[in-house]
């Protein structure tokens, strides 16, 4: 079965801390502080792999972490930097965060490689932290925290042309005589599971991809069946071939079908319904009596809509086809079809800043990342670490904030899971 979706989770590394250290000389009782930084967490990157596909893989493994920071050590040693992570996806991938459903990146270009999620920042070791008047500071910074998120990878084909049509109307016999593709190609109204993609080259040198499409059948916008499924393959392409079967032989009726399919195409997107379509009318050298031939080609018109006869099996009608599309091709735009403005590249750090503050039975409890990071490194039986620690808060904003959700002296306030009294 073709993979076009799959979640998984994504963790950049965290940042090392900073070290808490003083130097030890001989003869010297306290030297001053050496605590080195603590290295970055690695990034995490996504980056397009030319020899694949699907996103198979990615169906057994789930979770992608990158290498955290090493903490910083004495004698101002830093830590060391975790390795970054490059995740491979195939060309064509689009990249969601699950939460928000926002798009972090759309890896649409041969070599493209995007980075998602920083890795954090490390900690500040004690020596940054000497003052003329502070000379031993016994807290260091923590590392920052990597982001961890569920992401939807979606694989999205990129195809120049994309086939549509009713099952059975010949779209797969089409793909495999102008292409090397080798599509199943079925007698009964079964359609099959994998979009089928194939190259043609035209004679001009210039060639392009088409995308077999099965399964738009009616309903297929409201999801019935695999239809939606495959009406987001189509999205990327630049020109649509409405294969219709004219011979009559089904008891077809090919203006009926022109619109059901149209219809579907609208209530799935507008934007995709207003692509530049193309007739085919298939199966010519079955074709009796040409009324059903001439409505279509009525309906063409109507619609100022090209409209080609062809037979996959005796081949007529397929290069006057060609011809056309690979001309057409080079005047619609190649450019990307999806919103610019949604794409939202990278998280930014600032981001995870954050707090909030809950009250439970009296008690004021302080939560959040920017908490944590402060928290992880203070010295609570020192008074200049509890000093350096207010300061944090305040710059923070949680003194404000706590202020504002009606905290009175004498109140409890718990930071994680550590309990203080407040004064002012
Ligand atoms: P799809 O479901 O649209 O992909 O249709 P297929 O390509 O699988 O074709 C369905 C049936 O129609 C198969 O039995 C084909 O052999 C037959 N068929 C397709 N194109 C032609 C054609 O141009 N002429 C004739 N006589 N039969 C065709
Ligand atoms: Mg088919």
């Amino acid at each position: 079965m073709f993979t076009d979706y799959v979640k998984i989770v994504v963790k950049s590394g965290n940042g090392g801390d900073g070290a808490v250290s003083f130097r030890r000389e001989k003869y010297v009782a306290a030297g001053g502080p050496d605590g080195g930084d603590g290295g970055k967490g690695g990034d995490v990157y996504f980056t397009v792999d030319p020899d694949s596909n699907t996103l198979v893989d990615f169906r057994y493994k789930k979770k992608f972490k990158a290498e955290d920071g090493k903490n910083g050590e004495g004698g101002h040693r830093y830590g060391r930097g975790g390795d970054d992570l490059y995740i491979k996806v195939p060309l064509g991938t689009l990249i969601k965060d699950a939460e928000t459903g926002k798009i972090l990146a759309d890896l649409c270009k041969p070599g493209q490689t995007e980075l998602i999620f920083p890795g954090g920042r490390g900690g500040k070791g004690n020596s940054h932290f000497a003052t003329s008047t502070r000379q031993a500071p016994h807290f260091s910074q923590g590392g920052e925290k990597g982001i961890e998120r569920e992401i939807i990878l979606e694989l999205k084909l990129l195809a120049d042309v994309g086939l549509i049509g009713f099952p059975n109307v010949g779209k797969s016999t089409f793909l495999s005589t102008v292409t090397s593709a080798t599509p199943k190609i079925a007698d009964y109204h079964f359609t099959t599971l994998e979009p089928n993609l194939g190259v043609v080259k035209s004679e001009y040198g210039n060639s392009f991809v088409i995308a077999d499409i099965p399964g738009i059948i009616e309903g297929a916008s409201q999801g019935t069946g695999l239809g939606l499924q495959f009406l987001r393959h189509i999205e990327r392409t630049r020109l649509l071939l409405h294969v219709i079967d004219v011979s009559g032989i089904e008891g077809r009726n090919p203006v009926d079908d022109f619109n059901v399919i149209n219809n579907e195409l609208k209530s799935y997107s507008e934007k995709l319904s207003s692509r530049t379509q193309i007739i085919v009318a298939s199966k010519a050298d079955l074709i009796q009596d040409e009324t059903l031939y001439n409505e279509l080609v009525k309906l063409a018109n109507d619609k100022n809509m090209k409209i080609f006869k062809i037979s996959a099996v005796t081949g007529e009608g397929v290069k006057e086809l060609l011809d056309y599309v690979s001309n057409i091709l080079k005047t619609l735009p190649k450019e990307e079809l999806i919103d610019i403005e949604e794409v939202k590249k990278v998280y930014t750090l600032e981001e995870k800043e954050e707090f909030n503050i809950t009250k439970e039975d009296g008690v004021f409890i302080v939560n959040g990342p920017g908490i944590e990071r402060i928290m992880r490194r203070v010295n609570l039986d020192d008074n200049e670490s509890m000093h350096y620690f207010h300061k944090c808060l305040d710059k923070l904003g949680v003194n404000q904030a706590l202020k504002e959700a009606g905290v009175q002296e004498g109140d409890t306030v718990r930071l994680i899971d550590w309990e203080l009294e407040w004064y002012d």
